[in-house]
């Protein structure tokens, strides 16, 4: 659902993902042989041929083909024949450059992506069993080989020398004076930033697929749970993932289950134990004990058994994590941390900046009053794993299974979908001869899995609608994930098609689409030509999402406050880790929620599986529903089609700017704050 190949995950896969089988070759790469004096050897003499107005431009592109250069690419003087030979003054023939690097460029990357999402159809949609050879293609990586062959050939350095890169700080800064062929340039200056060697890729992608199989083999056997008296309160075959399956199962309780709040405190009793591992090794996806998580008594045929706690294994491969993609700095010189090129390249906000954000958010006085409100739906204190409230949910006027009815007939395969696409756009404000326009370059697919988006990366490729599509037509859950999907592919469309540059195509990171998914979900009764006849249906929606975004915000501070402790503490070991991350966890907790939980200290912020194996990743979640109601607040009273079409021709500019030009406002929590305020009192008022 939150797939989206956007072009920076493509830039990153291919050029950062260079796979060297040349075995002759194994050593690491050398970087920095060229010296400051042969630099400015080389900066003196282009100055001199082309001017001293051309000085820093020349700098800049001398000083990063030296950075990126190794002694396989050549000899110090074959730097310096390079730079003399390759450089360019005349600002004609530099956009005659551009204009063909970015051609090349968009069939370079469009055809990958083209190949890519062939050869995982088998993969990702709904065509039957799936063979060995259908995995065996689908991981195959087409764009491997690119990034190397383009240093060896040149090509890299040519791109740098001439358009060569701006950090986050000067886009910022420089870009309020750039006009929009200048942005495109400095976009074709984030093509080669790193020149990480295969077995350093190599090295973090098996840290990653590790820490990936061992959480997603990290089942507690609920069945197997036992409470003091020594009853099972879950059923047999229930056996769930940490943290995703324990979250899921503690939100279903919210619905008055019998047993549920003793339910929700097993499962919060359960997550403590996987954060400060003393959770018994032997119960870990293990159908043949019984547990007491309570007591930490494990039982096996009556018999109490001698156990071990797991031994750091989750703190193990975190710190994994960290030492394999620290160990790509000195090969990032722009991004000389995992830090930064996770913020400021990925995201382009850096990580002190998305944290003021949050902070202002989780900060807010609100939050006590949204506490309040559920303490008293709930009609009990708050507990720490109320974090998970899911109580927030807007009945409408018709039932569930009237909505599949609906839905069903209307959508009974992917074709009909497809064809109904310019309807829906219509229903949003859309002309019919620009809804038809945008729908042309959408093709609808039956997903495999829950569905997603995938771009076109050439104007010549259409994107593509995966969702699931039931035996007998679609159902309301299913549209309700396609108005999401859809809201990305129609992003993608305007923000190929109509930039005019092929290097600004996009949005600034991947928040940005999931804000216009988010857009067109939340629409998706609207766009089933339904009107909600509650009133309060918007309020509920507004305040799940502000109680979801706030406990993501903490468990992304904890994130971020770990890595930043893992690079001034490397030498940690997993124990002395496992100890600040609770440390942290609790710090976040008692700074930002207990005042509203009335609980201190606990570690349950730590939990998420993300931190283990996708770290560093959580932050765009939240980020993605701030600017969801930013947009929100902006368009209200003016067309919504309208304004879409205008924000997201944009292009990829930095997010400060994008927000800019968008909205007129930097990013911020106080649109969605506001909303809020409003549905607290709409809320509280009625009663
Ligand atoms: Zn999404």
């Amino acid at each position: 659902m939150k797939k989206v190949l956007s072009l920076i995950a493509i830039v990153v896969m291919l050029f950062s993902v260079g796979c060297k089988t040349d075995s002759n070759r194994k050593q690491s790469l050398n970087m920095g042989i060229i010296s400051e004096r042969v630099m400015d050897q080389v900066v003196n003499d282009l100055v001199k041929e082309h001017g001293q107005e051309n000085k820093e431009m020349i700098h800049r592109g001398a000083a990063q083909v030296a950075a990126l250069w190794t002694d396989q690419d050549g000899s110090v003087e074959d730097y310096l024949r390079f730079c003399r030979e390759n450089y360019i003054a005349d600002q004609e023939q530099r956009n005659e450059l551009f204009n063909k690097l970015s051609r090349n460029y968009e069939y370079i990357w469009g055809h990958f992506n083209q190949m890519i999402l062939e050869l995982t159809k088998p993969l990702h949609l709904d065509w039957g069993p799936i063979q060995p050879v259908d995995v065996m293609f689908g991981s195959y990586a087409p764009s491997a080989h690119l990034a190397e062959d383009f240093y060896k050939n040149k090509i890299a350095f040519l791109t740098v020398l001439n358009f060569p890169f701006f950090s986050l700080e000067e886009k910022n800064e420089l870009g309020q004076n750039w006009d929009r062929l200048d942005w495109a340039y400095a976009r074709m200056g984030d093509v080669f930033t790193s020149r990480v060697p295969a077995e350093i890729i190599q090295h973090m992608s098996r840290t990653g697929t590790e820490a990936d199989n061992y959480v997603s083999e990290y089942n507690i056997i609920m069945g197997q749970l036992v409470n003091d008296a020594g009853e099972h309160l879950f059923p047999d075959h229930l056996r769930l993932i940490t943290h995703w399956g324990l979250r899921d199962e503690l939100k279903a309780n919210y619905d008055g289950t019998e047993k549920g709040l003793e339910k929700q405190k097993m499962i919060y009793q359960v997550m403590q134990r996987i954060i400060d591992q003393s959770i018994p090794e032997k119960v870990i996806n293990n159908t043949d004990v019984k547990w007491n998580p309570f007591t930490n008594d494990v039982y096996h045929e009556g018999q109490t058994l001698s156990t071990d706690p797991e031994p750091n294994t989750r703190y193990k491969h975190l710190l994994e994590n960290f030492h394999a993609r620290k160990a790509a700095d000195p090969y990032a010189p722009n991004y000389p941390t995992a830090i930064e090129r996770a913020f400021e390249q990925g995201l382009e906000m850096s990580m002190e900046e998305v944290e003021a954000v949050f902070i202002e958010l989780v900060g807010d006085p609100l939050m006590k009053k949204v506490g309040d409100l559920i303490a008293e739906r709930l009609g009990r204190d708050l507990e720490p794993f109320d974090i998970w409230y899911d109580g927030f949910k807007a009945r409408s006027g018709i039932s569930e299974t009237e909505l599949d009815q609906i839905v069903r007939e209307r959508y009974p395969d992917a074709a009909s979908l497809e064809k109904g696409i310019p309807g829906i756009l219509i229903q949003l404000g859309y002309s019919k001869d620009r809804a038809e326009e945008l729908a042309s370059k959408i093709v609808v697919e039956g997903a495999r899995g829950a569905g997603h988006a995938w771009g076109a990366q050439m104007r010549s490729q259409n994107s593509y609608l995966r969702t699931r599509i039931a035996e007998g037509g679609m159902t309301y859950n299913g549209f309700n994930i396609a108005a999401h999907e859809l809201g990305h592919n129609v992003e993608q469309t305007i923000s190929l098609h109509d930039v005019e540059h092929y290097l600004l195509n996009g949005i600034p990171n991947t928040a940005f689409t999931e804000a216009l998914a988010f857009i067109f979900q939340t629409r998706d009764l609207e766009l089933l030509g339904i009107q909600s006849d509650d009133p309060m249906t918007d309020h509920l929606k507004t305040l799940d999402i502000l109680w979801g975004t706030y406990e993501i915000m903490g468990v992304s501070l904890v994130d971020m406050q770990v890595w930043r402790w893992m690079y001034d503490n490397p030498n940690a070991t997993p124990e002395q880790l496992k100890k600040q991350t609770m440390k942290i966890a609790k710090d976040v907790w008692n700074s930002y929620f207990a005042p509203v939980f009335g609980i201190e200290d606990t570690p349950i912020l730590a939990v998420y599986s993300h931190m283990i194996s996708y770290p560093l990743y959580l932050s765009a979640y939240p980020l993605g529903h701030l600017i969801e109601f930013q947009i929100e607040e902006h368009v209200r009273g003016k067309n919504l089609a309208d304004e879409i079409d205008r924000m997201f021709a944009l292009g990829r500019f930095t997010p400060v700017h994008w927000m800019d030009q968008a909205v007129g406002e930097p990013l911020s929590a106080k649109p969605l704050l506001d909303a809020g305020t409003r549905s607290v009192a709409a809320l509280t008022g009625r009663r």
